[in-house]
């Protein structure tokens, strides 16, 4: 199929997906008809989901007007999110197993912590908190790998009412520095060494390096994983275990407020410096759970996988919190999808049965480009939906997902959402939505999306058009600041269009006024007076049999404005040439249209990414404007490397 006729496929629920979720389409059409007409009623309702100490009165106090903006939601309620995470469970399914734990190798046991378990150890490790002096308000960096402790380290916090930090086990020692300085952290919970792909992080010493100069009376709390030796730091160092001796596991949770802040997060870093995002602790909870259960079609008793890390906040939202405040047995897997092979995911899935699998497109395009016998080997008759995040996926992925993974059964959720939305913004719902491959679809519940002219900033009514994408009201998960800096906050959000929060991301409503989203604004370039999505372009290289990979940059051209220049990663044994480059023009001119044809095709071993595995194109911009002095923040390049040897072989 050509990428024109892949885009325009559509796929309708089966009559069983259907009958069996929770939102069908006449629902997902009600529920979404009252949210928008009456959120409070609707998000009052909702928000008995989770069980509150003292009942609010007030659901909603909004304002996006910039100088005064301010977002609070039940803010004269109280609760605790652990105690909505793990106790309200225990009468119920204490012995159902809460945490399915799926270690690096698969040759070391798997294992299963049930919801009493999980509250004893979450009691302990904030019982452990509490006698190293950390106190409500405080902050709490994370520095952990994909192990139990993780999550009970988030919830313990959560129970004491810490903020905690989870800081990527993947980031360097000056990455993590700077977040321990920015939340004021007093202490950070690390393990020995972590192991990932059949290789080991030693996670203390870069600790230990983070905090050497400035922050050198931050404590540290030393979960053992490997055992392998490390530096000690004497009087501020302490191993987990030897603590979580002296203490008792009964912790009583802290009553919180709807808006005490529960974490701080750092966005990815692709557009820029990371901001740090502040999450509150009832609206994000209402939130996480009701768009798990909905855009999951989460039934009691499945077990679900979502096979993003808990640094970023696919984890925080869809690994803990989301899939325990409703009960889920959550898989956490401390592993990568191509170690030891890559069938690693598929095997997963089919050793423990699950049932919803939720993952990026850039893991997708590097398994799709290892050959489908990695997935066919497997049997994946477990599962019942899919799920992407992360990036725009290309139609061809989509369909690779849809059809060789899913075995053309399971829906696929596309989610488009920010670590700054706290959960899903727009996605089809399984039951509810014809699936249309690469289009993040419907607006969920509450979420008000409007199309503004990038230069007027006025609303674009109707189908068929194409703009930037913002929100006109808030939803429950929202955002409230930038930790420490309000006004940056309110910059970066609220300042380019007046009364609307903006995602920074462009969008088009087709004639069913269905969402697709572009890309970044930044990332939409203009070729002799024509306006186009440089994921468009990218699409039409990947779906070429040949492409594993690609990422287009504008750059400026004498004579049309802007020139579109590509870098190509080829499937794992083809061979660059002219002839090669030849083609792969006439194939994206005959796929779009010859304004799309490439100025420039660079071959690249690899694309510079950010540690979630995002394209970091504003690096690829400059490498192209031939810029190479001004790369902007690359503190959360995975490979630094590769651009080395892109500015090495640029065209
Ligand atoms: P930074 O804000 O620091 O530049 P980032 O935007 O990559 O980093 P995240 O919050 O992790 O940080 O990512 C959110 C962005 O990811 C969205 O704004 C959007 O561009 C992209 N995105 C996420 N999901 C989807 C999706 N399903 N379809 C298209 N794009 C998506
Ligand atoms: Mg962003």
């Amino acid at each position: 199929m050509t990428e024109t006729a892949l885009a325009t496929a559509t796929y309708a629920p089966s009559e069983a997906t259907r009958k069996h979720a929770h939102v069908d389409a006449a629902t997902y059409d009600k529920m979404y008809a009252a949210s928008i007409n009456d959120p409070d009623g609707f998000w009052s309702e909702q928000a008995q989901r989770v069980d509150w100490i003292k009942p609010f009165t007030k659901v909603k106090d909004v304002n996006f007007d910039l100088g005064n903006v301010h977002i609070k939601w039940f803010e004269d309620g109280t609760l605790n999110v652990a105690a909505n995470c793990v106790d309200r469970h225990l009468a119920t399914r204490g012995d159902q197993t809460a945490i399915i734990w799926e270690p690096d190798d698969p040759k070391d046991a798997a294992r299963h912590i049930t919801y009493k378990e999980l509250h004893g150890q979450v009691g302990k490790m904030a019982n452990v908190l509490k006698a190293m002096g950390v106190k409500k308000g405080d902050r709490v960096v994370i520095y952990l790998p994909m192990i139990p402790e993780a999550a009970y380290a988030m919830l313990a916090c959560a129970r004491i009412g810490a903020i905690h930090s989870v800081v990527f086990a993947g980031f360097s020692p000056d990455a993590l520095g700077a977040r321990v300085t920015g939340c004021d952290a007093r202490v950070v919970i690390t393990a020995d060494t972590a192991p990932r792909g059949g290789r080991a992080t030693k996670l203390k010493d870069n600790v230990n390096q983070a905090l050497r100069h400035d922050l050198n009376d931050v404590k540290c709390l030393v979960v053992r994983r490997t055992g392998d030796q490390i530096a000690w730091r004497d009087g501020l160092d302490f191993w987990y275990h030897e603590e979580a001796d002296k203490v008792s596991s009964d912790c009583p949770p802290e009553e919180m407020n709807a808006e005490d802040p529960l974490f701080i997060l750092y966005t990815s870093g692709s557009t820029g410096q990371p901001k740090g995002v502040v999450h509150t602790t009832g609206g994000y909870l209402v939130y996480a759970a009701l768009t798990h259960q909905t855009t999951f079609d989460y039934h009691e008793g499945d077990v679900y996988w979502c096979g993003a890390d808990v640094g970023w906040v696919t984890g925080h939202t869809y690994i803990l919190y989301g899939p325990l405040a409703n009960g889920a047995t959550t898989l956490m897997f401390e592993g990568v999808p191509t170690y030891p092979d890559a069938s690693r995911f598929w095997q997963v899935i089919d050793k423990h049965g699950v049932n919803q699998f939720y993952t990026a497109p850039t893991a997708l395009r590097a398994l799709m480009g290892q050959g489908d016998e990695f997935v066919t080997q497997t049997s994946r008759k477990s599962l019942r939906i899919l799920g992407t995040v992360g990036e725009p996926i290309n139609p061809e992925a989509w369909n690779w997902y849809y059809k060789v993974v899913g075995d053309s059964r399971c829906p696929i959720v596309d989610t488009w959402w920010q670590t700054e939305t706290g959960g899903h913004m727009m996605t089809p719902l399984p039951g509810a939505h014809a699936l249309k491959p690469g289009a993040a679809q419907k607006p969920f519940f509450g979420v008000k999306p409007v199309v503004l002219d990038p230069t007027s900033g006025q609303i674009i009514e109707g189908n068929g058009v194409e703009g930037v994408l913002a929100i006109a009201d808030s939803w429950p998960g929202q955002m409230r600041t930038v930790w420490g800096d309000h006004d940056r906050f309110e910059k970066t959000y609220f300042s380019d269009y007046k009364g609307y929060y903006f995602s920074g991301d462009g969008c088009r409503r087709d004639e069913d006024g269905d969402y697709w989203i572009t890309g970044r604004v930044d990332d939409v370039i203009n070729v002799s007076g024509h306006r186009m999505g440089t994921a468009e372009v990218e699409s039409a290289l990947v779906a070429h049999a040949k492409v594993a990979e690609a990422a287009v940059v504008g750059y400026p051209h004498d004579i049309k404005g802007q020139g579109i220049y590509c870098y190509v990663t080829l499937m794992h044994g083809e061979t660059p040439s002219e002839e090669l480059r030849k083609e792969l023009r006439n194939w994206v001119r005959s796929e779009i249209g010859p304004i799309a044809s490439p100025d420039v095709i660079q071959w690249a071993p690899g694309l510079p990414k950010t540690r979630s595995g995002k394209i970091m194109r504003r690096i690829l911009r400059k490498i192209a404007e031939n810029d190479f002095g001004a790369l902007g923040d690359t503190s959360t390049l995975a490979d630094p490397s590769v651009v080395d040897d892109l500015i090495a072989n640029r065209k």
